[in-house]
């Protein structure tokens, strides 16, 4: 159709200004047409996906059409986005840097905040060194392209997060994934590439908690099979830091595993209330990715109210290491409370709670149905999840009192029993 179009506009003599107007012209049109008919089968299966403006309200509350609604959705784990030591230091960042860095790191995007974090970050870790990246995003992507190449295989769970699976295409490796959770599975690749004799880098990825289910992976059973076969590992605790592990060091502190075959990946936009992320690396780690990451060096540094932000989460997470267990603490409450409802709430053991529905349009059904009784809580469907595993999930954060939780508990029962998803 592209072509038909474009063969008729050659075919019409007009000026130069007039053929460019008109080939505009046919061009919008026939890229309408495309994405018409691609949203169209996008309705068709009711994975249709669009964007809600919402007010700020009181946080853990939220505000929509004037109407008050209590945050289950959010990733600001501590709610130390509204935090106003993270606001304070934020403006006054600003009130030093200004708003922009107005470069990439490399170039003049590296103030004294930019390293003071990253140091501050490593020890916070226990690593030798943390870079920071624009966003998880960037970070998955840049460092498993940075690593693995088209003669090396990365091994990754089903599930892993998008921007680890985009990295993993990205690179040009051979990329296989394991059944969720499987180490089995995992043993079995590992193997054959030795039979094999892969020559090639072994590059094992995974999240250490999964964002759609909040179930967590065996680190230590991966980090073993890692060291027999001698492949690096990479996790990404984006759920996990700030909100699990030793004073929310993460799940890889909390096993003890430290060592400078695993890579992790942090971020900066969910229990730190910020914005960004950075790897915990070794030294010369840290100084390949500077000088081979391009999701680093071709794109602007992070904006010093970001970083200003992100120091002052670290300064309060390092002042109150109890505040991770009173999240899961207060997750715990709520994950039993649904279980004891009839939900089901899969393999979840963290401050991510989905609630099993299966159907697409159930979730809908249901996450709409919460809205109007004053909860906020997502409908989750393929393709962020596998075909019929639809589930509104919740996210529990440290801010939530515990009058908030059982009021969402209460609406959760009645609207499940409503559409006959609990007795
Ligand atoms: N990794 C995981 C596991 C995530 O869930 C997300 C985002 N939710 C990211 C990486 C990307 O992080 P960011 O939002 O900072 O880009």
């Amino acid at each position: 159709m592209l072509l038909t179009s474009r063969a008729k506009i050659k075919e019409q003599p007009c000026s130069k200004n007039n053929l460019s107007r008109k080939t505009s012209i046919i061009v919008t049109l026939t890229v309408q047409a495309f994405v018409q008919r691609r949203l169209k089968a996008i309705r068709h299966r009711h994975i249709f996906r669009q964007l809600t403006p919402l007010d700020h309200g009181t946080p853990p509350w939220i505000t929509r059409d004037q109407r008050s609604l209590l945050n289950l959705s959010s990733n600001n784990y501590l709610g130390l986005a509204d935090h106003p030591r993270l606001k304070e230091a934020a403006i006054e960042a600003i009130r030093i840097y200004g708003c922009g860095t107005g470069s990439s790191r490399l170039i003049v995007g590296t103030t004294v905040l930019h390293e003071q974090l990253e140091q501050r970050l490593a020890a916070f870790k226990g690593s030798e060194q943390a870079l920071l990246f624009g966003s998880g995003y960037h970070a998955n992507m840049g460092v498993i392209a940075s690593l693995a190449g088209p003669r090396d295989v990365i091994l990754g769970d089903e599930l892993n997060h998008a921007s680890i699976i985009d990295g993993c295409h990205l690179s040009g490796a051979d990329y296989k994934t394991y059944p969720h959770l499987d180490t089995n599975v995992l043993a079995q690749q590992l193997e054959t590439l030795e039979q094999e004799k892969h020559q090639g880098l072994r590059l094992v990825v995974t999240d250490s908690v999964f964002s759609m289910d909040g179930d967590v992976a065996p680190l230590e059973e991966i980090a073993a099979l890692c060291e027999q076969y001698d492949a690096l590992l990479i996790v990404d605790e984006a759920h996990a830091t700030g909100c699990l592990g030793p004073g929310g060091r993460g799940l890889i502190a909390e096993h003890g595993l430290v060592t400078a075959n695993i890579v992790t990946i942090n971020t900066l936009s969910k229990a730190f209330g910020s914005i960004g992320a950075f790897v915990s690396a070794s030294t010369l780690l840290k100084e390949y990715l500077v000088n081979v990451a391009r999701h680093f060096i071709f794109t602007t540094a992070l904006p010093p109210a970001d970083i200003a932000a992100g120091l002052a989460a670290l300064d309060i997470l390092e002042e109150n290491p109890e505040l991770p267990q009173r999240l899961q603490n207060k997750a715990t409450t709520f994950r039993t409370g649904l279980q004891e409802l009839g939900f089901q709430t899969l393999a979840s053991e963290t401050h991510i709670i989905p609630l099993l529905v299966k159907d697409s349009t159930i979730a809908l059904q249901m996450a709409s149905e919460l809205r109007e009784h004053g909860v906020y809580a997502v409908a989750i469907r393929p393709p962020t999840v596998p075909m019929g595993a639809a589930r509104v999930r919740f996210s529990i954060m440290a801010s939530h009192t515990e009058e908030d939780l059982a009021f969402a508990l209460d609406v959760i029962k009645n609207v499940g029993k409503k559409m006959g998803i609990i007795k």
